[in-house]
C-alpha cells in the first residue's frame, strides 16, 4: 500500500483534534474507518415529551423555558438544569460539572433537539448530560433521522465531532478496503466481504432493521467478529500442528498392563475415568507428544487417572513427573501414589523446595539417572539443575495456578518431548476452553465416583445466621470438622488479616474446647502446612481461613463449609470452596452468608449454588455474569485480546472459525497459495502487533 495519508486531511480535523486521535491510534483514514461504534442510537422518530417512558434513549424537540444553574445542595457540586416544553410535557435536562460556556448554549425560547436516556425524578422526565443538537442539525443525515453510531469516547473530541469526521472518513475511504479473506472462508463462515458492509457499520443505511445491529448479530459485525476469533484459533492451530510434529517417547500400552494396574485400585473406575484413560492412553501411544486437558470437577477422581498414566509410562521404561501447585498437594499426592503403588519395584520420589543441600542433590541424582521413576512435586520441578533421563508423561495438576509458561518448561526437561496431561478442576466453560486451552484436546470427567454425599447449600440472609451456626454446633458435637472461609478484602492484606483474626477469635469463644486453626496468605507455606496438618488430624477441628484453602486438600471428616460475605465470590470459586466437603460418608452443608444489605440480585445470583451441584453448569453461570475476565488463567494464557468478539456472545462463530482455522491448515499451512497472499499479509501484521507466548 502507499504511503497513507494523515488524518488530518479530513474535513473537520485539524492539528489539535488530529493529536487527540493519533493518542487513541487514529492517524489514517484506515485507522478511522475500524474505530467502530461501540454501540447504535436509534434517533429516526422525534418522540413527543408526553411519550416518554424510564430507559428509552431517543432524541426529543422542544423550546426552552428555563435555564438554571446552581449548587447542589450536598457536596457543593455545580450543575446547569434545563427544561424544555413541546406542548405535551416537560422534561429538564441536567449537566454536572459543566463548563461554564454550557449555559450560553441556551436562550429561553428557542428550540434544541437533545438525545439522551430518559430518567424519571419525582414523576418528572430528565436527561443527564444529553447530546445537543441545535436547529441547523434537525435534517442533518448525521446526527438525526437515522440509527446513529455512538463511538467509545476520545477525550477532547466531543461526540458529535467524532460522529461527523466519521461519516466523512466513510464517505470518502471506506470504498478503498479491500477484504484479505479469500471466498471460500467467507463463504464457510457466511459473511461478506469487508468492503460491502464496512459503511453500513457505521452508519446503517436507512430503512434497516437496527435489532441485529444492536445484538452484533449484523452481517458486518458477523465479519469483524469472525476477524478476532479466525486469528485465535489460527494461532492456537498453529501451536498445537507445531506440538504435534516433535517427536516424543511412545508408550504403547497393552490391555494386561492396564488391568494389572487396575486391579491395584481399590474400586472400580467410573464409567467417565475409564473413558478419559482410553483417550490419554491411546495419546501416550503416539510418537508425538500428547498435549491434553483433562477437566473434572472436585472430587471427580482426576488423580486416579494421573496415576494409571503415570505407571503405564514406568511400565515402558520411561519416568513421569506429577506438578502440583502447593507443597501439602505434592505432598498428598505423593502420599497416595506410594500407598497405591506398595509391592511394586516403582521408585516414587518427593521434591518440593523444602529439600536443599546434598538431599536435594541425591534426588536430583537419581531423577537424573532414571533411578527416581515417579516424580511428585511442586514447580521445584521445573526448576533449573533438574534433568530427567528418559521422561514420558508430565501431568501439571490444578492448571490454574500455572501458565503456558510453565507447560513449556516441563517440556523442555527432557530430550524427548514427554506426553503432556494438565488436569484442572476448575470447570471452564467450553467456549472459553476453546480460546485458553485452544491448543490441547480436551477430556472431562462428568461423572462423580459412587456413594458421594449431597452436599446441601443454602444461602443465608442475615437473620437465619443463628440457625445456621447451631447446624455447625451439631456437626462439630458429632465429630465433624467445619471450614469458615472469608473473602479477601480488596482494599487491603491488613484489613483481610483483622477479618480473620476477630473471626477466628470469636468462633474459639463460641466453641470452647474445640480447637480452632487461622489459616491466611501471610503465613509462610510451613506455618500453613502445619496448621493444615493439624485439621487434617483433628487437632484443629474449626478452621478459619482466607481463600488458601481453595487448592484440593482432602480432609474427609469436613462436613460444613461456612461462606462469609458470599456475595463477594464469584460462582466458580464458591463452587470450588464447597468442593472442601463432601468427601467423606456424612451428608454435608454449605451455607453461603450474605451480608443485610444485599440486593435480591446477589441472593438470586448465589440461589445457583442452591440448585445444582454441576461445575459446569455453574461455570456457564459465571461467565455468562462476569464475563471471561475472572476466570483464573485467562490473563496469563497468552491469547491476544478480543476487540469485537465476546466468547459467550459469539459461541457459534468461536466453534465455525476453529474448523475453518484448523481447514486452512491443512490445505495451505505456510499460506503460500496466491488466494491467501493478503490474508498472509494480515496474519504478520497481527502477529507483529501482538506478541504471543509460544
Ligand atoms: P480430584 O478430581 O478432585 O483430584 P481425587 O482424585 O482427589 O479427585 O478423588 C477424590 C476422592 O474420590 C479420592 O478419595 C479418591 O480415592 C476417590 N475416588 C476416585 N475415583 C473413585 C472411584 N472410581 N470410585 C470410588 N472412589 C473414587
Ligand atoms: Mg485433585
Amino acid at each position: 500500500m502507499k504511503d497513507a495519508p494523515s488524518i488530518q486531511f479530513v474535513k473537520g480535523v485539524g492539528p489539535k483534534i488530529a493529536e487527540k486521535l493519533a493518542a487513541r491510534g487514529i492517524r489514517t483514514p484506515q485507522d478511522a474507518l475500524f474505530f467502530f461504534p461501540k454501540g447504535y442510537e436509534d434517533r429516526r422518530h422525534l418522540l413527543p415529551l408526553r411519550a416518554l417512558k424510564p430507559g428509552m434513549t431517543v432524541p426529543v424537540k422542544g423550546t426552552v423555558i428555563g435555564v438554571h444553574g446552581g449548587m447542589r445542595r450536598f457536596g457543593g457540586t455545580r450543575f446547569l438544569e434545563v427544561t424544555i416544553s413541546d406542548g405535551t410535557g416537560h422534561l429538564s435536562a441536567k449537566w454536572f460539572h459543566f463548563h461554564p460556556s454550557l449555559k450560553e448554549r441556551f436562550q429561553e425560547g428557542e428550540t434544541v433537539i437533545l438525545c439522551g436516556t430518559v430518567r424519571f425524578f419525582q414523576f418528572q422526565p430528565e436527561m443527564h448530560h444529553p447530546e445537543i443538537l441545535g436547529k441547523a442539525e434537525e435534517h442533518d443525515p448525521v446526527h438525526l433521522g437515522r440509527i446513529v453510531p455512538v463511538y467509545p469516547e476520545i477525550e477532547g473530541v466531543p461526540p458529535r465531532v467524532l460522529r461527523r469526521i466519521q461519516w466523512e472518513v466513510v464517505s470518502h475511504h471506506a470504498s478503498t478496503v479491500k477484504e484479505f479473506f479469500p471466498r471460500w472462508m467467507l463463504d464457510e463462515a457466511g459473511i461478506p466481504p469487508i468492503h460491502d458492509s464496512l459503511a453500513g457499520l457505521h452508519f446503517p443505511p436507512s430503512g434497516v432493521d437496527a435489532s441485529p445491529l444492536l445484538s452484533f448479530s449484523s452481517p458486518a459485525q458477523q465479519r469483524l467478529i469472525f476477524g478476532d476469533l479466525f486469528f485465535i484459533q489460527w494461532t492456537l492451530a498453529r501451536r498445537r500442528a507445531g506440538v504435534m510434529k516433535e517427536a516424543s517417547v511412545p508408550l504403547h500400552w497393552d490391555k494386561e498392563i492396564v488391568d494389572e494396574i487396575k486391579r491395584r485400585l481399590p474400586f472400580a473406575l467410573t464409567g467417565a475415568q475409564r473413558r478419559v484413560v482410553n483417550e490419554i492412553l491411546k495419546d501416550m501411544s503416539n510418537p508425538h507428544p500428547m498435549h491434553r486437558l483433562l477437566q473434572g470437577d472436585v472430587g471427580s477422581g482426576k488423580t486416579i487417572v494421573a496415576w494409571i498414566a503415570a505407571l503405564v509410562a514406568w511400565r515402558k521404561e520411561a519416568q513421569a513427573a506429577i506438578m502440583a501447585p502447593t507443597e501439602i498437594l505434592a505432598e498428598q499426592h505423593y502420599q497416595r501414589f506410594v500407598s497405591l503403588c506398595k509391592g511394586l519395584p516403582v521408585r516414587v520420589v518427593l521434591l518440593t523446595s523444602v529439600l536443599a543441600g546434598k538431599k536435594r542433590e541425591a534426588l536430583r541424582k537419581e531423577i537424573r539417572e532414571g533411578i527416581a521413576h515417579i516424580v511428585i512435586g511442586t514447580h521445584a520441578i521445573i526448576q533449573e539443575g533438574v534433568e530427567f533421563e528418559r521422561l514420558g508423561l508430565g501431568v501439571v495438576d490444578e492448571q490454574h495456578r500455572f501458565g503456558v509458561l510453565q507447560r513449556a518448561a516441563l517440556r523442555g526437561k527432557s530430550k524427548t518431548a514427554p506426553h503432556l496431561l494438565v488436569m484442572t478442576a476448575t470447570p471452564i466453560p467450553r467456549t472459553l476452553a476453546m480460546t485458553l486451552y485452544g491448543d490441547l484436546d480436551v477430556s472431562v470427567i462428568d461423572e462423580m465416583p459412587p456413594g458421594r454425599k449431597a452436599i446441601t447449600t443454602k444461602v443465608i440472609r442475615e437473620g437465619e445466621r443463628k440457625s445456621a451456626w447451631a447446624k455447625v454446633r451439631k456437626e462439630i458435637a458429632e465429630g465433624g470438622r467445619a471450614y469458615v472461609v472469608l473473602p479477601l478484602v480488596e482494599e487491603s492484606e491488613k484489613l483481610t488479616l483483622r477479618d480473620a483474626t476477630k473471626t477466628a477469635e470469636r468462633v474459639r469463644d463460641a466453641f470452647p474446647g474445640v480447637g480452632v486453626g487461622l489459616l491466611h496468605g501471610r503465613m509462610k507455606s510451613e506455618e500453613k502446612d502445619d496448621v493444615m496438618r493439624r485439621f487434617q488430624k483433628g487437632d484443629i477441628r474449626i478452621l478459619v481461613a482466607t481463600t488458601v484453602v481453595e487448592v484440593g486438600i482432602d480432609v474427609p471428616e469436613a462436613t460444613v463449609m461456612l461462606i462469609e460475605h458470599a456475595e463477594r465470590f464469584g460462582l466458580s470459586q464458591l463452587h470450588q470452596l464447597r468442593g472442601r466437603v463432601g468427601r467423606g460418608t456424612r451428608p454435608s452443608f454449605c451455607f453461603l452468608f450474605v451480608e443485610g444489605q444485599q440486593g435480591e440480585d446477589a441472593i438470586a445470583r448465589l440461589s445457583v449454588m442452591e440448585k445444582t451441584n454441576d461445575g459446569f453448569r455453574i461455570a456457564e453461570e459465571d461467565l455468562k455474569i462476569r464475563g471471561p475476565g475472572d476466570f483464573a488463567g485467562v490473563r496469563q494464557s497468552g491469547i491476544p485480546d478480543l476487540v469485537f468478539s465476546d466468547i459467550v456472545r459469539d459461541a457459534r462463530m468461536l466453534s465455525r472459525s476453529r474448523e475453518i482455522a484448523t481447514k486452512l491448515l491443512e490445505r495451505d499451512p505456510a499460506l503460500a497459495q496466491p488466494e491467501h497472499a493478503a490474508l498472509a499479509r494480515w496474519i504478520a501484521s497481527k502477529e507483529a502487533a501482538v506478541p504471543t507466548i509460544g
